[in-house]
């Protein structure tokens, strides 16, 4: 573990994704981009591995991490796709969806990685960094994102550095996260039901529409997915949400005509507004101004996605 209070922050080229398979081989924890957020990877076979992640991210043990793999194939050996995981799979990997399914008996998987669910939440990413760390450990990578439990997701090296500082072995440094939320969790259920349990920048209607049925709406998604929990990605302020205009006290996040002291987008994109949305968090959070607002987002495709982050930043 590194002893200093900033972890060594490498640059993702080939040296330093070499650096960053040599740690995590070796049971490590590695601070790496993906196209949603910054993750905290470990091996995911590894009992001691995947215990470091609880501890440095000070994350309650019932809250089950996402395992990402290189391609489907890897996805086949750890759990057990159905015909509908399939066309998922198909369509949205790699990419920022992952699937919730049953594991195999003979997954290999750390226990606490599923947090003794049947079930084992899994992700193809698109990242080319994280792709090329997978394909250089060809190991399984549990990730959940790179900072301590309930406060604001990092989008960049840096966010990564400061939230873990003394806890984790590396940072790879690969520019900012291009989607900037987290993955869309869908969890197929039997009898043909499915779920988001937590929206994402694929959006409900996408995968409707490639599953041809609506989500479940009557199964309870809350017990099993705590990433779903009313406070999390708090920046340690009051937030408040819909502000058109703000108070001198607050620190204001605009969107679209609402121009604030930073916009999440000016032109009212919705997707440039996810991208930049923990940065600003990260920004107001650091600002002079005791209190938050943000201005109304629409919710109309990741924008949902967008809200819900707000809400729970706002718990
Ligand atoms: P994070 O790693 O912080 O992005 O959060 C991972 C999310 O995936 C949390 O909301 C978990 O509850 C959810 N998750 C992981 N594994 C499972 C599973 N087997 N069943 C349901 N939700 C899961
Ligand atoms: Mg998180």
């Amino acid at each position: 573990m590194n002893g200093s209070s900033r972890p060594c922050i490498v640059s993702a080229d080939a040296a330093g994704i070499a650096r960053a398979a040599q740690v995590l081989r070796s049971g490590g924890l590695v601070a790496l981009p993906t196209e949603t957020v910054y993750g905290l990877a470990a091996r995911a076979d590894s009992d001691e591995a995947v215990a470091a992640i609880y501890r440095a991210k000070g994350r309650p043990d019932f809250n089950p991490l996402i395992v990402h793999v290189a391609n489907l194939d890897r996805a086949r050996v750890l759990a057990y796709l159905d015909e509908r995981a399939e066309k998922l799979a198909q369509v949205f990997w790699p990419g920022a969806l992952t699937l919730v399914l049953p594991k195999r008996t003979d997954a290999g998987l750390a226990a606490a990685v599923t947090a003794g669910l049947p079930t084992v939440a899994l992700r193809c990413p698109a990242h080319p960094v994280m792709r090329a760390v997978l394909a250089e450990t060809g190991l399984p990578l549990a990730a959940p994102s790179a900072n301590r439990s309930g406060a604001v997701s990092p989008t960049r090296a840096g966010h990564a550095a400061s939230s873990l500082a003394g806890r984790i072995d590396l940072v790879l440094d690969g520019g900012a996260s291009s989607a900037g939320i987290e993955s869309t969790i869908v969890a197929l259920r039997e009898g043909g039901r499915w779920q988001v349990l937590r929206p994402g920048p694929i959006d409900e209607a996408r995968i409707s529409a490639v599953l041809g049925s609506e989500s479940d709406v009557t199964t309870p998604g809350s017990v099993e997915a705590p990433g779903q929990l009313a406070s999390h990605y708090a920046p340690g302020k009051p937030v408040r949400l819909g502000a058109e205009d703000a108070r001198p006290d607050e620190f204001h996040i605009g969107f679209g005509a609402v121009e604030g002291d930073a916009s999440l987008s000016p032109s009212g994109d919705l997707a440039e507004a996810a991208a930049r949305l923990y940065a600003l968090l990260h920004e107001a959070s650091a600002a002079v101004e005791p209190r938050i607002a943000v201005a109304p987002i629409p919710r109309d495709g990741i924008g949902a996605a967008i809200n819900d982050r707000l809400r729970r930043a706002a718990a």
